[in-house]
């Protein structure tokens, strides 16, 4: 289990571990996470590509509710490395209602 920051130079964001994900992630201050939230609070996201279902941290998903812009990029547990959550204009993960990741 990766650990969360919201020092944007903690140097465990640079770190990938041998499972392929980084030793910390960024997400949103505590303050900032307790104010309202624009997007539901959801736990998981599909990878169109292998149809792989990635679970998160809820300080993860509690940053994507309060800022749904705030990531580029995400983790996918089955194939193990990260992804660009835009490509060539196509959202590449969804959550469960079927809306992409970082809209
Ligand atoms: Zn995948």
């Amino acid at each position: 289990m990766s650990g969360t920051t919201d020092n944007r130079k903690d140097p465990g964001l640079k770190v990938i571990k041998e499972n392929g994900q980084q030793e910390s992630y960024l997400v949103l201050s505590e303050d900032e996470r307790a104010k309202e939230f624009i997007r539901p609070v959801r736990r998981s996201y599909i990878h169109k590509e292998c149809g792989g279902v990635t679970h998160m941290n809820q300080k993860i998903a509690e940053t994507y509710a309060r800022d749904p812009y705030f990531y580029n990029g995400t983790f996918c547990a089955i194939c193990g490395k990260h992804f660009d959550l835009l490509e060539n204009g196509e959202r590449q993960f969804t959550w469960g209602d079927g809306t992409g990741v970082g809209e």
